[in-house]
């Protein structure tokens, strides 16, 4: 994929970039080296205060940068800056809890028979982050501001479809203060990501993206024996139940399938509705997702804007045409319009069979899929007949029922009674095809670090004599 900044609006180019020579990447590498030599040496208050400094830029520029964004892969202005703040609060987050999370634990010493015996939190070294283009600032940040504040430092290759926003992550850290090379964008194609990750100045990866995209670099680290996390995508359920607020649920439904132009691996992407409310929340679904506006991403009235890629939005129509043509029943939408950009409106498909790809494969974009369950047991069996276990949402207000759902769906997330949503104080990440490990919260942050065990023995030290603690 050529690296530029293409309207999805339009599908007008707007700048190309060059990729990095082999040279480039080379002395990038090696500013990485020496950017992690300076960073490690800093304390947690230093680079709290070039976080918060991140922070304030963000808060400042909230309207350029949201811009930037909107431009580069049509989400809509209003989310785009909800995406900037939420990066700013993120940033807050990590640079006021991460000394906390990353505190030194304290052992039994007489377990172990030790004067002294902890584990400490320490920073890896240089990691590789490669990551989508549908929350542009937000994925990347996700990543950059725990890994920071440990004390590793960043190489961000990002989708080649946002090279503007790359750029700006690299420019942000810059002006926020942290040292050269703490945090650097790589302009790379996919094809480069190995020798990068194969370099032994590069200590781990994380990987946000397709589960084609995980399985090709987690074979890289693998290979390399190299620590990883992986975020991939997700078919999430949304299942209604007779005893929840139907009218809530339809209405959050919209919302949770339509954010970011549908195009989100935490959209709920499977309806799984009991047959005993099926046609109340199916109406009231249909006209909610009926009342949408879709058109230009910077109008303050669009909910729904363009896909960000050509062949995302063919996939979409693909799917939705597979389903129309094996019997599916499509109740609103699923009809790209005749006009450049890449669009696709608001569409519920119902009916749909396991001979359809809307049966087991993901759709990112606008699109929900319908499925009626006669009980809870075939809701459940519905919910995890999917090779993807990223996050999972249930309706329900008998308390029994909610407690089920929390321990029998296959799902790294599970919100009852709203939309899944990430948040910097939960843990975030699937199992299944989704993925491993976790991102966020004190579980993210200690990722990337290498957890040491301390054991001191011998004599407790005198004030003069070998051990004594110097200031
Ligand atoms: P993608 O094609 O996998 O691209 C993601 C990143 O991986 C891009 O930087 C891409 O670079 C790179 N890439 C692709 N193939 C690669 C390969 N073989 N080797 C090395 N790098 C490779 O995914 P996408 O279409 O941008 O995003 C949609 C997918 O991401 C969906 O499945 C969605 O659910 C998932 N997602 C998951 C999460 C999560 O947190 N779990 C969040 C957001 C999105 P190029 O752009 O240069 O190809």
């Amino acid at each position: 994929m050529p690296i530029a900044t293409v309207n999805p609006a339009t599908g007008e180019q707007l700048k190309a970039f060059d990729p990095l020579s082999p040279d480039q990447i080379d002395q990038r590498l090696a500013r990485a080296e020496s950017g992690f030599t300076a960073l490690r040496k800093t304390t947690f208050a230093q680079r709290a205060a070039w976080m918060v400094a991140a922070a304030e830029i963000l808060d400042k520029e909230l309207e350029s940068i949201a811009t930037l964004m909107t431009t580069e892969m049509g989400k809509t202005l209003a989310s785009a800056k909800a995406e900037v703040a939420k990066c700013a609060k993120a940033c807050r987050y990590f640079a006021e809890h991460a000394q906390r999370f990353l505190a030194d634990e304290p052992a039994d010493v007489a377990a172990v028979g030790a004067r002294q015996a902890y584990a400490i939190y320490r920073p890896l070294g240089a990691v590789l982050a490669v990551m989508p283009w549908n929350f542009p600032l937000w994925q990347a940040m996700r990543f950059a501001a725990p890994a920071l504040m440990a004390g590793n430092v960043g190489l961000l290759k990002h989708a080649s479809n946002v090279p503007q926003t790359a750029l700006f992550m690299e420019e942000l850290f810059n002006r926020a203060g942290f040292p050269d090379g703490g945090f650097q964008t790589l302009l790379i194609g996919a094809d480069a990501v190995e020798g990068v990750l194969s370099d032994p100045r590069v200590k781990a990866a994380t990987l946000t993206g397709s589960e084609a995209a995980g399985r090709s670099v987690a074979a890289i680290a693998g290979r390399e024996l190299k620590k990883m996390v992986l975020e991939l995508g997700g078919s999430d359920p949304y299942v209604v139940m007779p005893s929840a607020d139907i009218a809530a649920a339809a209405k959050v439904a919209t919302t949770a399938r339509c954010q970011n132009n549908g195009q989100s691996c935490i959209a709920a992407k499977r309806f799984i509705v009991h047959s005993d409310v099926y046609d109340d929340f199916t109406d009231a679904f249909v006209a909610h997702m009926n009342l949408l506006t879709v058109g230009d991403p910077m109008d303050a009235d669009t909910d729904v804007g363009p896909l960000a890629l050509r062949s995302g939005r063919d996939d979409v129509a693909a799917q939705v045409a597979d389903a129309a043509g094996k019997g599916a029943a499509v109740l609103c939408g699923g009809e790209a319009p005749e006009q450049s950009g890449w669009w696709y409106p608001p569409t519920v498909v119902a009916d749909i069979t396991p001979d359809m790809a809307m049966w087991s494969d993901e759709v990112f974009g606008p699109v929900a899929g319908l499925f009626r369950a006669n009980s809870y047991e075939e809701a459940i069996r519905l919910a995890n007949d999917t090779t993807f276990g990223l996050g999972a949402n249930a309706w329900t207000n008998d308390p029994a029922e909610q407690e089920r759902f929390v321990n029998d769906l296959d799902a790294g997330m599970v919100f009852i009674n709203g939309m899944v949503t990430s948040y910097p104080e939960l843990p975030f990440g699937g199992v299944k095809h989704s993925g491993y490990g976790r991102e966020l919260s004190a579980h993210g942050i200690r990722e990337f670090c290498n957890l040491t065990s301390v054991w001191v023995g011998g004599p407790e030290p005198t004030a003069a004599g070998p051990g004594a603690h110097s200031e």
